[in-house]
């Protein structure tokens, strides 16, 4: 028998990456809702909210009113993704605690989606890591496409390696390796974060599977098994990547913690509360629950 972990910390970001990703746009006051909600779920860290061009994202657009307007709970971080310098000043002024900075590890991606090289990136980050610097905020980092590129094709675990330590060395907190396009396989994902876990401590990694092809809970679980403790994942599994033909959501936080739980691992969250506002919010997007055990509350 393999040692799993004892505990895991679950991020959920359906309130950011699984709304952004949904057709139907909400009001601030029911993200609000949400979010708060959400924080009565035991969970540690929600992202809530996205401060990118609200043109090119409008789905984010309300999101200053709803970091202003929500219960921050002492002991949760509510972090919000910043593209840049201007995005954290707005993040720094709505109330941001905590931030999330964003990079690809395929050009292809990174042009698509941050319109510039990842060199580029990484100069763009010098000023957002100097304000969260002078403010004591956290920064935690996206790396996507760790194990593939819709554009660019394979991605090699060792380029990401490199990132993920530049990104650490830069002074972010933890680096969640997104599988963007849910292309990735169990034991690819485990080359993976062997490759990277030499260059960056398995404590400062976090996952962040897609389950376009079914393979999220199965790559998860392979990750559990080298050691990794923080997972990320979205209620009702929300969204999915707007890149990626009819591509299925982040995985369901609700699927994964009821994997975990079923393990021995605990994640302090209460899984029914969390079901029952997957439900709530499935219902304000006028969408089904792709959640095996939402379907279970309803
Ligand atoms: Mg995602």
């Amino acid at each position: 028998m393999n040692s799993l972990p004892s505990n895991v910390t679950i991020v959920e970001v359906g309130p950011r990456d699984g709304l952004q990703n949904e057709a139907q746009h909400l009001s601030a006051q029911v993200k609000i809702d949400f979010i708060n909600q959400l924080s009565c779920c035991g969970l540690a860290v929600i992202e809530s909210g996205s401060m990118v061009n609200p043109e090119w994202l409008p789905q984010m657009a309300n999101s200053e009113e709803v970091i202003k307007g929500i219960h921050q709970r002492p002991g949760i971080k509510y972090p919000v993704l910043v593209p840049n310098e201007k995005g954290m000043q707005r993040a720094l002024e709505a109330g941001a605690k905590s931030v999330a900075i964003f990079i690809s590890a395929s050009e292809g991606f990174n042009h698509k989606n941050l319109n510039c090289s990842i060199e580029q990136s990484f100069t763009h980050f010098d000023p957002v890591m100097a304000i969260a610097r002078d403010n004591g905020i956290e920064v935690r980092a996206y790396l996507s496409c760790v194990m593939g590129c819709p554009f660019d094709g394979k991605v090699k675990p060792m380029v990401v390696a490199t990132i993920a330590r530049r990104l650490i060395e830069l002074g972010c907190y933890e680096v969640s390796l997104g599988d963007t396009i849910g292309i990735g396989t169990p034991l690819q994902a485990q080359r993976l974060i062997q490759a990277v876990s030499k260059q960056v401590a398995i404590e400062q990694l976090a996952i962040h599977f897609h389950n376009t092809r079914g393979q999220a809970l199965a790559n998860i679980y392979a990750c559990l098994e080298l050691g990794i403790t923080t997972i990320d994942a979205a209620v009702a599994g929300l969204g999915g990547c707007p890149y990626t033909d009819g591509s299925s959501g982040n995985i369901a936080t609700e699927d994964v913690i009821y994997m975990l739980h079923g393990m021995g691992i605990e994640t302090g969250v209460d899984l029914r509360a969390l079901s029952e506002t997957g439900n709530m919010i499935c219902q304000q997007l006028n969408r089904i629950n792709s959640s095996h055990v939402g379907k279970l509350y309803r």
